[in-house]
């Protein structure tokens, strides 16, 4: 029997207070009297940190299979063990794409084998992602790979009789459709800037808010209609924030997500024409920005996803226009949210554990994470010094690629360490694995 006592820690930001764990539950919380203890019970001294359930991510690139050069599945988890994430789910949009029940169970076979998090595979929408014939969504579904999120996401599902028949679909099942919104008759494959002044002056491609904010607006109205669920990926202007507030009113259901670097990073980063910065969709200016932190912290925006997009250095050190479109984002999510909503008392840490673990949780079908810190849960945790400032290090990260907008950036709150069902999963910084396994 392990167990390990985490002792002073505060649970979700409140009092402190001692966790237990043994075979991987939580066996107690509060004072736990040295009876309870076992001659090798592992104590962790967590005076003064918070300790939260362990973070999910609704939205990671893991490249494997087809871009092993910049992410595999090993790789990936390493740097979700590092972020304090016990749960991520698999972007469909590999080589060859997830659209069949042997490519979903592939990867979770894969994130089985590296056992660092749970990694839950995403089902495309259409074949191929061509964004014409429904992929094997029931197959995918019924098959021991659970899939119950499905998304094209790099990919807009921009005909709306296919968006109509996959909502109808998944209803079957209570599954969602995850959106990657860009109209692509207002937002084509080369835009790659907001919209605006700015991208006339800097001679690139516009990338207009309204490209995401008719998307939306659409599929809300055929979530209505089918009585199916939809969410909205990486959710970048007010005006969608407006969309989801008035659907979420009417009772449609929806869910949205917001991306770390959607909440810290604004457009005019943009004006040195670094390849780092340019991701889909675009940066926003800062009025956006602030919109999309108030609807996170009022709920209309329901969790922080990362968007986790690494590219190799021969895919990223073009010239701009040239360059691939993404950022990394597991190893920074959480001290990026604590800068941005904890240090502004925007949300506490209680909501930190919402909108990171819980609601992310729910919107994916996952059972065992994003649970309270009860006796009897599954121990997926996540230990973190709300104090602790770090320079973010490129270099240092265990992701395969480097493209990381943060380099450099002095962030408070840091992950300490990440258990998945009890056993220790990632401690300051490395990932307890291997090295081989996945570098
Ligand atoms: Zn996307």
């Amino acid at each position: 029997m392990s167990s390990t006592l985490v002792t002073g820690a505060r649970p979700l930001g409140g009092e402190a207070a001692d966790v237990l764990v043994r075979d991987g539950m939580i066996a107690a919380v509060g004072r736990v009297p040295a009876a309870e203890r076992d001659g090798d019970t592992e104590v962790v001294d967590a005076d003064g940190l918070v300790l939260l359930p362990g973070l999910v991510d609704l939205h990671t690139h893991l490249r494997e299979p087809g871009r092993e050069d910049a992410e595999t599945v090993a790789s990936g988890s390493a740097a979700a063990a590092v972020g304090g994430f016990t749960a991520v789910l698999a972007m469909a949009n590999t080589s060859p794409v997830t659209d069949t029940a042997e490519a979903a169970l592939r990867v979770l076979e894969l994130g089985r084998s590296c056992g660092l998090v749970d990694v839950q595979p995403v089902g495309a929408v259409t074949k191929g992602i061509e964004g014409h014939e429904l992929a094997e969504l029931g197959l995918m579904a019924r098959s021991r790979a659970r899939v119950r999120v499905f998304s094209d996401d790099g990919h807009c599902v921009a005909d709306a009789r296919v968006m109509r028949r996959a909502l109808e679909y998944v209803k079957a099942f209570g599954g969602v459709v995850s959106q990657h919104a860009q109209d692509p008759t207002l937002a084509g494959r080369e835009a790659c800037c907001d919209e605006s002044e700015l991208s006339g002056r800097l001679g690139l491609p516009g990338w207009p808010g309204i490209a995401e904010e008719t998307i939306v607006s659409r599929d809300v109205m055929l979530a209505r209609h089918t009585g199916s669920r939809v969410h909205v990926a990486h959710v970048s202007t007010a005006g969608t924030v407006e969309v989801v507030r008035w659907a979420k009113a009417q009772g449609i259901a929806v869910t949205a997500e917001v991306t770390p670097h959607h909440l810290l990073l604004t457009s005019d980063l943009l004006a040195g024409y670094d390849p780092v910065y340019k991701v889909n969709p675009p940066l926003r200016p800062a009025e956006d920005v602030e919109a999309l932190r108030a609807a996170l912290a009022d709920g209309t925006i329901d969790a922080v996803a990362t968007d986790h997009a690494p590219h190799a250095r021969h895919d990223k050190e073009h010239a701009f226009v040239d360059a691939a479109f993404g950022m990394l984002g597991l190893e920074t999510a959480l001290p990026v949210v604590s800068e941005v909503m904890v240090r502004s008392g925007l949300l506490d840490w209680a909501g930190v554990a919402r909108v990171m673990s819980s609601a992310p949780a729910r919107i994916a079908g996952l059972d065992g994470h994003g649970q309270g810190l009860q006796v009897g849960s599954p121990a997926n945790l996540v230990l973190v010094d709300p104090d602790r400032a770090t320079t973010i290090d490129a270099a240092a990260s265990v992701s395969l690629s480097r493209n990381n907008p943060y380099d450099g950036r002095t962030l408070t709150g840091a992950v300490v360490g990440t258990w998945l069902r009890g056993r220790r999963t990632a401690s300051e910084g490395r990932p307890l694995l291997a090295e081989e396994a996945w570098a």
